[in-house]
């Protein structure tokens, strides 16, 4: 396995000159050299080929012992020095202080077909970053994040990607519940892949230490080898900077709002300066269709990070990479500008989103009233948000509107001839409105099925798929990474996944609440 090695990030950011893998406090540096645990039994259980090949790694070189080896840690690939980066953060709210890559540890940057990606480790072992914590992970939480980065990029949404997924051979002590009672789990170890892995929060620890230097050093690396299409070095083009990354950043959130993707802790940490969806840790899918829900049993009580208030803490987040930027700019009122532009585009991508899901292409008055209309409907009584708009292409203006998204009543026998008027009533109005649209049935259902994902990784499959992983059996995991490939695809042999969440799974930890505890 021959690799094309192209270091940047290390080669022209700071670092830390200590070498010791000690927990500290560093300033003045982007990240400190820290090599991976070497782990007592590694194996490679699932490999993404599509992303191999991206990597220029044949399907053959990713079945040799040495990928099997660098990308569990056992191997330092030539030449390159695996570092851990220094970053702070908001989290829940309230500024955390020096975080940092705890549990992640970069191997190196491969060019491949115009491309820079790096790679990275989770779970490979402890970093001048891993504060009390061990620095690794478990099977469950890293099959999660495997299984979503890819799920999320096959649906069209930004998104970090995943090379693979090993376990370590080594056993991790975790109180998943957190009741005090520790348990032993097999460790496992991800590998990562991403243009950047950079985050709000690397910024943020410059500007909370005063260190304008670094933090400038850090902006123009990141504007030279990321935005490169904005010239470098001015307050103007850190402005445009600052813009793109909100941009981005909606444009994430907006596609998380399509799909019903649930991030769980959008802490300034886990938000990627490219607009990337990244930390895939007790995030969920939104079944029933419920603004206020959360997977996070952390954040149970304030919900800070449910469903409805994605775009809000998006915003929140950029007022803080705002304020870490500031000393570059000195000028309050345009980055105001700009965070007051990200409201206005919310409003209308929202809208425009909504409207592509629901078939609507032209522009009529009332439309908006018509979206209210149906989000009040679908908090009626519970219902499959996934079910629900998949299944709403099939509505033609004639057939009754209930009938064909009944599959997305979790408790069907039970609704009240009130909520049923209620739905005829809406799709009254809907089939009226679609008078108005100029394509035929047809090209509209094509439109539709191809924002409306007909296969998630709704959150107890993923859990079946750790059972069974548990017990040895990984061809779980397989089958539903093949199903999720083609997510908005018709794949008759796979209608089993196109189901609402059994009962059984309402209320078993995993399956529809989750700690952060990975
Ligand atoms: P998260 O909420 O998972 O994004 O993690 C927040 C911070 O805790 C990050 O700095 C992580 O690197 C760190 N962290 C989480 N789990 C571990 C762990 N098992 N060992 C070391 N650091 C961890
Ligand atoms: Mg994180």
């Amino acid at each position: 396995m021959k690799l094309n090695i192209k270091e940047t990030f290390c080669e022209k950011l700071p670092a830390d000159p200590i070498l010791e893998n000690s927990r500290r406090q560093v300033k003045s540096a982007v990240f400190s050299y820290v090599n991976p645990k070497k782990t007592k039994d590694p194996k490679v259980i699932h490999i993404s080929n599509e992303m191999a090949l991206e990597l220029g790694i044949s399907e053959e070189e990713t079945q040799s012992d040495f990928f099997k080896n660098v990308f569990t840690g056992n191997k330092i690939y030539p030449n390159t020095k695996p570092f851990a980066m220094c970053y702070g953060g908001h989290q829940f709210g309230n500024w955390a202080g020096q975080l940092g890559d705890g549990r992640a540890i970069n191997l190196f940057e491969v060019e491949h077909k115009n491309k820079n990606w790096k790679v990275q480790l989770k779970g490979a072992g402890e970093t001048p970053y891993s504060r009390t914590a061990d620095g690794l992970a478990v099977l469950r939480s890293s099959i999660r994040e495997y299984l979503c980065s890819e799920a999320m990029f096959y649906l069209g949404v930004p998104t970090t990607r995943a090379l693979s997924l090993s376990l370590s051979g080594d056993n991790v002590l975790r109180d998943i519940l957190y009741d005090g009672n520790p348990a032993y789990e097999k460790g496992a170890i991800v590998s990562r892949i991403s243009p950047s892995f950079l985050r709000f929060g690397n910024y943020e620890i410059f500007s909370a230490r005063n260190d304008v230097k670094n933090l400038k050093v850090l902006v123009d690396y990141t504007i030279k080898h990321h935005f490169s299409h904005l010239e470098n070095s001015s307050k103007k083009t850190y402005l445009k900077f600052f813009n793109e990354v909100s941009e981005r950043t909606l444009e994430m959130i907006i596609h998380w709002q399509r799909v019903g993707f649930v991030h769980g802790v959008m802490n300034t940490d886990n938000m990627s300066i490219l607009g990337l969806t990244i930390d895939y840790g007790p995030y969920g899918w939104l079944e029933d269709f419920d603004y206020s829900w959360t997977p996070n049993t952390t954040d149970r009580q304030h919900k800070r990070y449910r469903f409805g208030n994605q775009p809000n803490i998006g915003l929140w987040n950029l007022y803080k990479l705002a304020n870490a930027l500031y000393p570059l700019i000195e000028e309050v009122e345009p980055l105001e500008a700009i965070l007051d532009q990200y409201k206005i585009d919310f409003q209308k991508k929202s809208f425009l989103m909504m409207k592509s899901k629901l078939g609507l292409f032209e522009e009529v008055k009332n439309d908006l009233e018509l979206i209210q209309n149906l989000e009040d409907n679908l908090q009626l009584v519970e219902t499959d948000m996934t079910i629900f708009f998949r299944n709403l292409s099939n509505f033609k203006g004639d057939k009754i509107g209930f009938e064909i998204i009944k599959k997305a009543f979790y408790d069907v026998k039970n609704i009240s001839e009130q909520v049923k008027i209620q739905w005829n009533i809406w799709f009254k109005n809907y089939a009226d409105r679609l008078q108005k649209e100029s394509l035929n049935h047809q090209q509209r259902k094509e439109k539709m099925d191809a924002v409306n994902p007909k296969y998630v990784l709704r959150n107890y499959m993923a859990q079946l798929a750790i059972d069974a992983a548990n017990e040895g059996d990984y061809s779980l995991i397989n089958q539903l990474f093949q199903l999720l490939k083609k997510p908005y695809d018709e794949q008759p042999k796979n209608e089993k996944w196109f189901t609402k969440r059994p009962d059984w799974a309402k209320h078993k930890v995993g399956c529809s609440m989750l700690s952060c505890s990975s």
